[in-house]
């Protein structure tokens, strides 16, 4: 039986999405893979020109987000820097190569059951911190990018990410080491792996989070 409770949350977050209007989609038979793939691939196309807050006006290239349309694990940073900007892709620079190797090292990769993506789908300019109006404006996407990949474990990389899931203001370290649930996802939160460029000393931490990280998702 379909429970109204979720009809309703359905229906506010494709109200903040898309305003008023509803779409229907009508899929021809396939299998869940596909329809998965198909969804997040028309939710691209139906956002990518948005013009909800100035970061429109200065970006070079949405970034939507990349990898495994069916992972397991969900990895969310907190807005595209310069080289995300032009490249549009997230992650892509130096701390995007360290993120690689971790996962490498915990046998994942950005297309073998890993998608990666942002809070903020823009660049803010000079990589400054997001402004709570922009995270309210693009919030909604990455929620529906949670739906439509429904992986079995989010990893909120660095404190925006995690305070904006979470929806507290707290500090990351009392955020991490936490298996927290996000509307019946577990979700842990460590440390932006360009903290981890700036502080080696923070290394040894984040690489028992990743292979907490590993075991959860096993
Ligand atoms: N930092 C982020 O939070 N996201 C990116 O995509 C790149 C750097």
């Amino acid at each position: 039986m379909i429970n109204n409770n979720f009809i309703n949350k359905y229906l506010r977050q494709t109200q903040d999405i898309y305003g008023d209007k509803l779409f229907l989609k009508i899929n021809k038979v396939s299998n869940d893979a596909n329809i998965v793939e198909n969804s997040l691939d028309e939710f691209y196309h139906s956002i990518n020109m948005c013009q909800k807050c100035q970061l429109g006006n200065s970006r070079k290239n949405f970034v939507f987000g990349v990898g495994d349309k069916n992972a397991d694990l969900l990895l969310v940073g907190e807005a595209p820097g310069e080289k995300e900007d032009l490249e549009g892709a997230p992650f892509v620079g130096r701390a995007g190569k360290l993120l690689d190797k971790i996962l490498a090292a915990i046998s994942l990769s950005r297309d073998k059951g890993v998608y990666i993506c942002n809070v903020l789908k823009c660049r803010p300019p000079d990589n400054r911190d997001p402004l709570p109006s922009e995270i309210e404006k693009c919030e909604p996407y990455l929620k529906e990018q949670i739906n439509l990949i429904k992986p079995k474990l989010i990893v909120a990389l660095g404190r925006v990410a995690a305070k904006t899931l979470l929806n507290n203001d707290l500090a990351l370290k009392d955020m991490r080491s936490i298996k927290h649930d996000y509307y019946g996802t577990p979700l842990v939160a460590t440390y932006h792996p360009a903290a981890l460029l700036r502080n080696q000393k923070l290394k040894p931490a984040a690489w028992e989070d990743f292979k907490w990280i590993r075991n959860l998702i096993n």
